[in-house]
Order: structure tokens, then sequence, then C-alpha cells
């Protein structure tokens, strides 16, 4: 797959906001939060997208949601509530052909979370 902004983070080359890295994943905030937490959790993996995702991923994609429970319950937003988003293709407005989950917290969210664009269509 093509090499994406998030593979150029990962290995340093541009810069991040990183709050957390292991051997198979690493964490950084959004450049264009959508709440006062939008952390980015990526696997370190290149998947371009959840159709990409093949049978000997389920433990890494089950790491990054066991991720954002850890997050949230260091970052202190666990009981409050929080949400995990993993937009897939065009229609779901993904941008970045690199798996990412979305950790959105600290403000009620909505639901359901319409786009401008969406309303219109
Ligand atoms: P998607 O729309 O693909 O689900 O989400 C991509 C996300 O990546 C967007 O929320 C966007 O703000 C974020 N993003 C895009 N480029 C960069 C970047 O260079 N650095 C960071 N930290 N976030 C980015």
């Amino acid at each position: 797959m093509a090499e994406t902004i998030f593979s150029k983070i990962i290995k340093r080359e541009i810069p991040a906001d990183i709050v957390y890295e292991d051997d198979i994943s690493l964490v950084f905030k959004d450049i264009n939060p959508q709440a006062p937490v939008h952390l980015l959790i990526i696997p370190k993996k290149e998947i371009a997208t959840i159709n990409d995702i093949s049978k000997e991923d389920r433990e890494l994609i089950g790491h990054l949601y066991w991720l954002a429970g850890e997050l949230a319950r260091d970052m202190g937003f666990a009981e409050d509530g929080y949400r995990t988003v993993m937009n897939c293709g065009e229609n779901a407005g993904q941008t970045v052909f690199h798996i990412h989950l979305h950790l959105l917290a600290g403000k009620p969210l909505g639901w359901p979370p319409y786009t401008d664009r969406m309303k219109q269509a």
C-alpha cells in the first residue's frame, strides 16, 4: 500500500504529539481535534482500511481497543464516557488510509455524529 502520513509519524519523519508507544502501536493527538480529547490509536503495521484486516491481525485490532480503555482510565475520562470510531472508505469520510481508532472525550459528544456534508447529501 502507498505510504501515508501516519507511516511518516511512526518513523518520526514528521512531528506529532505522541502520547503512547509500544512495539505494535502508537497513539498521538489528532491535528484537528473534534473534542477536548481527540487521540488517534494506530497499529504500526500498515493496514489501509478495515477491509484489509486479516485473520492474523485480530489480536492487533483487539490491542487498539484495549489501549483505548487503558488511556481512558489513565487520563480520567473512563467513567464520564468517550467514543471510539474507525472510519472505513469514502462514505465514512476516511482520509488517511492507514487504519486508526479515533478516541474522543471530554464533552457530551451527541449522536448520531452527522457532519454538515452528510446532512446535505
Ligand atoms: P479519518 O478521516 O481518516 O478517519 O481521520 C484522519 C484523521 O487524521 C483526521 O481526524 C485528521 O485530523 C488527522 N490527521 C491528518 N493528518 C494528520 C497529521 O499530519 N497529524 C495528526 N496528528 N493528525 C492528522
